[in-house]
């Protein structure tokens, strides 16, 4: 089974439309047709249809940062998985750890919105992963199989397996800090060995499993070699055409 590596840049709360839209053109200028790695960028809301209008009909994909899972109602500055597959997204970011550890998303609210991004055809990008203190005193294990376990539950096979994961240690998420390959390879490897434990071994080879935390042009090339390592969703280095492009390079054709 090979797994096309993903690239994924979430500009967080950073650019103004008329920035994302700057942004959008030098990367869809130089990838829009980047071969055996597919592309994706997850501009601010404001930001979608506007990027959206650049890169259409190229191979660069959009997502949403975030959903809520109902799919309308009184929700005041909150959007459906609906809103943003019409806005022309094909993915969604769900359960980044800013939104967990500054807005209180629970491991519950995870699952219900990756349920609610199925149902409307969205794939979600589910992030997972441990803090520094979590991580000394040994837990990483416990910790994501938790938020794994709950991202995924009650839902269908055939989604389990389109579902998209993301391994974003906390501690290395902004600090410049990444995790070694090894430690990467180590996690990812866990976290794949799980999937196949509840649902088989073909879901879990056919799952993605990407990783997160100061992903940078001179790091992406070992970290993206290790072999379940599916591609990198990067932050601050999406921000910049040029570093974000470098590692798209940087990723192996697979
Ligand atoms: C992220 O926002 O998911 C992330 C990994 O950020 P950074 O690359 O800046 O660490």
């Amino acid at each position: 089974m090979t797994r096309r590596a993903l690239i994924a840049g979430n500009w967080k709360m950073y650019k103004t439309p008329t920035e994302a839209v700057a942004l959008a053109r030098e990367i869809w200028a130089e990838a829009k047709n980047p071969g055996a790695v597919d592309v994706l960028v997850a501009p601010p809301f404001t930001s979608l249809q506007p990027v959206e209008d650049v890169i259409r009909g190229s191979a660069i994909l959009l997502a949403g940062q975030n959903m809520h899972w109902e799919s309308q109602g009184a929700f005041t500055g909150e959007v459906s998985a609906q809103m943003l597959k019409d806005a022309g997204c094909s993915h969604v970011i769900l359960g980044h750890s800013e939104r967990r550890q500054l807005f209180g998303e629970t491991d519950e609210g995870v699952g219900r919105k990756n349920k609610a991004a199925h149902a409307a055809d969205l794939i979600p990008i589910v992030c997972v992963g441990e803090t520094l203190a979590e991580r000394d005193g040994g837990t990483t294990e416990a910790v994501v199989e938790r938020q794994l376990k709950a991202a995924l539950a009650d839902l269908a096979a055939e989604h389990v397996a389109d579902t998209v994961i993301a391994y974003e240690p906390v501690w290395a998420i902004g600090t410049g800090r990444n995790a070694t390959s090894a430690q990467a390879q180590e996690v990812h490897a866990f976290l794949r060995g799980l999937i196949v434990k509840w649902h088989g071994e073909a879901t879990g080879a056919a799952v993605r499993i990407l990783y997160g935390g100061s992903v940078k042009p001179d790091n992406a090339a070992e970290l993206l070699a290790a072999p379940d390592v599916d591609g990198a969703l990067v932050g601050g280095a999406s921000l910049v055409a040029d570093s974000f492009l470098k590692i798209v390079k940087a990723a192996p054709a697979r």
